[in-house]
């Protein structure tokens, strides 16, 4: 037992106030850390104590490893917890942690390692029985024997990088004339975002749902599976609604793959909280793509299934407490939902529309709760991720839960920036959300900017924009040939004015 007393968080936004609110109920002193343009955080205002750590960047802040290390010893931390993003998948990270006498709270350093990889990963998951997507597990540099690989495997293929994560250091080859010049690409790219020009060759499955299943393990060798996360509508590889249970698996299928994620957890002597993603095809057989080393964005899914507080069993695996349940203790209680809001914009591609959160009132009431770390008046910062909060409910079925979701959004106000809630609430109104039958495609199949800007604008708002419409295009003699797409976002502009 190594009993923890003040937890750093390596982190900032949603997820440093989450983990901190868990340290304090467990009685534990909390230490923050901040850069300059997180100074009137609200992460910074809930922690027991707050160091500044540098400028915006992330390279000379949250990044900082030596910094945030001279914190610890200075102020006698006794273990730090990274969250998600930044240092939380950085092995020399937990390792120089370590060799100060502080723990981690996450896994040991060479599952970091292993499965930070994603053909690390691979090797060390072939040894048991679990399926993977068809593809090689080692590096391929030579287009030719990338083209050999990819014939045998079928196109379309997915080049990916093995450093990669965040969505990012992925393409896509429908045909071989493509090859050589994706390879290239796909190379030079991982070479400049992750430092690792590794790639390999998969076979890209054209319409996979992505379900993936939270592991807890002990340092007794005890592990278990909190069931799955389904988290299929995503843009650009990169999840927006996630959701527990999936609507798609039998009780069955669900046990399949959770003894196979436990496999892949054993493969690297997995202890802390960790998460196996799967892709799973039409027919609902899945394939391991990768683990994610820490806690997940949306982990409170499984916490409102389950009843566990994923940030406290964390902490005391960190303690070296053995699980106090056992897998057949585990059971699904209802049905959660989590939204992200990005302060993106769905009807510009969703790029990042940062700014000033002018009105910001949280929806209340039964079954929904908010992790987020803003407050009104404040600043969306340009140098960190562009996710504000996220929104989740908890409701006895999945119809009951979409109803609830439906009506939190509607009472969720924030405006200055435009966020990813609309776009959200077109989800969960979508027939293909509702039936359940929807994968990683959803956005391109179904979404189109249009369909927003006819949700959110009532008919008199669009005759009288129509009106002014008419009354301009009549001042000036030309008649533009106007596309509709064009003409909506311009009625839209002018009803934001
Ligand atoms: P999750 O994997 O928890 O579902 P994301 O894929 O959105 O969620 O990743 C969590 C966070 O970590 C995001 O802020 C994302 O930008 C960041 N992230 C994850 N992996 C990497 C990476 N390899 N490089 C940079 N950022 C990453
Ligand atoms: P990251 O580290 O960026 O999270 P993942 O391997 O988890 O990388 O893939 C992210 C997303 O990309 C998946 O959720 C899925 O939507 C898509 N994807 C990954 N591999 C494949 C594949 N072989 N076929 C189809 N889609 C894939
Ligand atoms: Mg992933």
């Amino acid at each position: 037992m190594n009993s923890i007393s003040k937890i750093l968080v390596a982190n900032r936004g949603e997820i440093a106030l989450r983990v901190m609110r868990t340290a304090r109920e467990m009685g534990i002193q909390t230490v923050a850390i901040y850069s300059d343009a997180d100074r009137n955080a609200l992460h910074v205002r809930y922690a027991d104590e707050a160091v500044n750590i540098g400028p915006p960047p992330s390279s000379e802040s949250y990044l900082n490893v030596e910094k945030i290390i001279e914190v610890c010893i200075a102020l006698k931390v006794d273990a730090v917890h990274p969250g998600y993003g930044f240092l939380s998948e950085n092995a020399a990270f937990a390792k120089a942690i370590e060799e100060k006498g502080i723990t981690f709270i996450g896994p040991s350093t060479e599952a970091i390692e292993i499965m930070g990889s994603k053909l690390a990963a691979k090797e060390a998951v072939s040894q048991y029985d679990v399926p993977m997507v068809p593809g090689v597990n080692h590096a391929v540099e030579d287009p030719n024997e990338a083209l050999e690989i990819a014939k045998s495997i079928g196109f379309p293929v997915l080049i990916k990088a093995s450093a990669g994560g965040g969505g990012k250091g992925m393409r896509v080859v429908e045909e071989e004339a493509d090859l050589e010049e994706q390879m290239e690409r796909a190379i030079s790219e991982a070479k400049s975002a992750f430092g690792d020009g590794a790639v390999f060759v998969e076979k890209f499955i054209t319409s996979p749902r992505h379900i993936e299943i939270q592991v807890l393990g002990d340092k007794h060798g005890n592990l278990v599976y909190l069931f799955e996360r389904e988290c299929s509508i995503q843009r650009r590889h990169q999840k927006v609604i996630e959701e527990a249970p999936s609507p798609v698996l039998t009780p069955e299928k669900r046990q399949a793959m959770g003894q196979a994620a436990l496999l892949v957890a054993k493969s690297c002597n997995y202890h802390g909280a960790g998460t196996v993603e799967f892709i799973v095809d039409e027919n609902l057989d899945f394939f391991f793509l990768e683990m994610n080393t820490r806690l997940q964005v949306e982990h409170p899914v499984t916490e409102e299934i389950t009843g566990l507080d994923l940030v406290k069993e964390q902490i005391r695996i960190a303690e070296g407490l053995a699980l106090s349940f056992k897998q057949e203790d585990l059971k699904i209680t209802g049905h959660s939902l989590e939204v992200r809001v990005y302060a993106e914009d769905p009807t510009n591609n969703f790029l990042p529309d940062i700014g000033t959160l002018k009105t910001y009132k949280l929806p209340q009431g039964a079954g929904v709760r908010v992790d987020d770390g803003f407050e009104q008046g404040m600043d969306i910062p340009i140098y960190y991720d562009p996710m504000i909060a996220k929104l989740i409910v908890k409701a006895d079925n999945r119809e009951a839960a979409i109803t609830k979701m439906l009506r939190a959004i509607d009472e969720y106000e924030i405006t200055g920036i435009t966020t990813t809630l609309t776009f959200c609430k077109y989800v969960l109104e979508h027939e293909a959300f509702r039936s359940g039958q929807f994968d990683t495609k959803f956005v391109d199949k179904y979404f189109t900017p249009d369909a927003l800007l006819k949700d959110d604008i009532t008919g008199e708002q669009i005759a009288a924009a129509l009106a002014f419409e008419l009354l301009e295009s009549e001042k000036s003699s030309t008649l533009a040939q106007t596309k509709s797409s064009g003409s909506a976002s311009k009625w839209k502009n002018r009803l934001k004015d």
